[in-house]
């Protein structure tokens, strides 16, 4: 029985990258054994340029190319879980679309697959494209966040997975949460895993859509929907600050018999000061959990589909 592998591209104004990528990848596609198809899904992230043009030509000439395209910018892991969703594949790629995800990486993962794994993380060797703020910064958070957390993250995973048909379901079905991070939820589905080392390429055209800033947003993200250590932390630094206070009543008794005066303002100032940093932290981080909370709530769809190229609109596997 022939298999069909489904490669999914996250595109935001990727207009100069997706007619190179498609001959690129389509290329490595067509060497893949007789035993597999594929299908390229294309998911439009409401790009401003002429990726969607592009996008839509490739379909007409080709109709292993399926296009959806969002009603506006969802971000890139809307845009992947959408792809996830939309994915008919017995294993699902995702990948990006400005080929620093190395497209011969493909016949690897159909490999793996073959040797019966389901999950297949793909690790970044060395990241010559980023610079050192982002390659430091990136290595702190994985050391935090795996000390944080209880699923075990792999440093360096990327965007750049392959999953089962099985492992696609859990995804698409027990994963909705709005506040995401589909690389975690990818290593936490359990299954049979591997890991796949690769050398990421620099993009190929254009210029990064991931500022420090939104890495930074991204990175609290992650800690908060996979950890409620932070929420403890208020326990926590309460009993160090009541011990903190005990010793200093003892100081403050002490000096007072002692030398019959109680200690002074300053102390009172600086202890004033501590304590109501350390409170509106706290509050800080119960607001976070709060926000995150209301999200979920308020349940608005993780992406909105507005038009799709050679699909059938009820191919769809999960609605959002
Ligand atoms: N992307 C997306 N929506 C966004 C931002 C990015 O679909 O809002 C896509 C983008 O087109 C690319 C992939 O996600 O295919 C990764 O983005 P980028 O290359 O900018 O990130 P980096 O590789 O620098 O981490
Ligand atoms: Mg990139």
């Amino acid at each position: 029985m022939v298999k069909l592998l489904s490669v999914v591209v996250s595109v935001y104004n990727e207009e100069l990258a997706l007619r190179e990528f498609y001959q690129e990848t389509g290329a490595v596609l067509k060497a893949l054994p007789s035993s597999w198809d594929y299908e390229l899904l294309f998911v439009n992230d409401g790009s401003a340029d002429r990726s969607l043009e592009i996008l839509r030509e490739l379909a007409r000439r080709d109709d292993r190319v399926r296009v959806v395209e969002f009603s506006r910018n969802f971000g890139h892991e809307a845009a992947m879980i959408a792809g996830i969703d939309y994915a008919r594949g017995d294993g699902i790629v995702c990948m990006d679309a400005d080929l620093q995800h190395p497209p011969e990486c493909l016949l690897e993962i159909v490999e793996k697959f073959d040797q019966g794994y389901e999950v297949i993380s793909m690790v970044r060797m060395k990241n010559k494209t980023a610079g050192l703020v982002k390659n430091i910064t990136s290595a702190a958070f994985y050391k935090l966040i795996n000390h944080l957390s209880d699923v075990k993250f792999e440093p360096n995973a990327s965007d750049f997975f392959a999953v089962s048909k099985a492992a696609a379901d859990v995804l698409r079905n027990n994963y909705r949460e709005k506040v995401r991070f589909l690389r975690g939820y990818v290593q936490s589905v359990g299954f049979n895993r591997t890991t796949i080392q690769y050398e990421a390429r620099p993009r190929f055209a254009g210029e990064s859509k991931y500022s420090l800033r939104s890495l930074f947003r991204f990175s609290i993200n992650t800690i908060l929907c996979f950890s409620d250590m932070p929420l403890k932390l208020g326990i926590y630094s309460g009993c160090a600050v009541a011990v903190f206070g005990l010793l200093m009543m003892a100081y403050t008794i002490w000096t007072w018999a002692k030398y019959g005066t109680p200690s002074g303002y300053a102390t009172i100032v600086v202890l004033m000061s501590f304590m109501f940093a350390m409170l509106f932290v706290i509050v800080g981080i119960i607001g976070e959990y709060i926000a995150i909370l209301f999200s979920e709530l308020k349940d608005r769809p993780i992406y909105i589909v507005k038009s799709t190229e050679n699909m059938e609109s009820e191919e769809k596997v999960t609605k959002s």
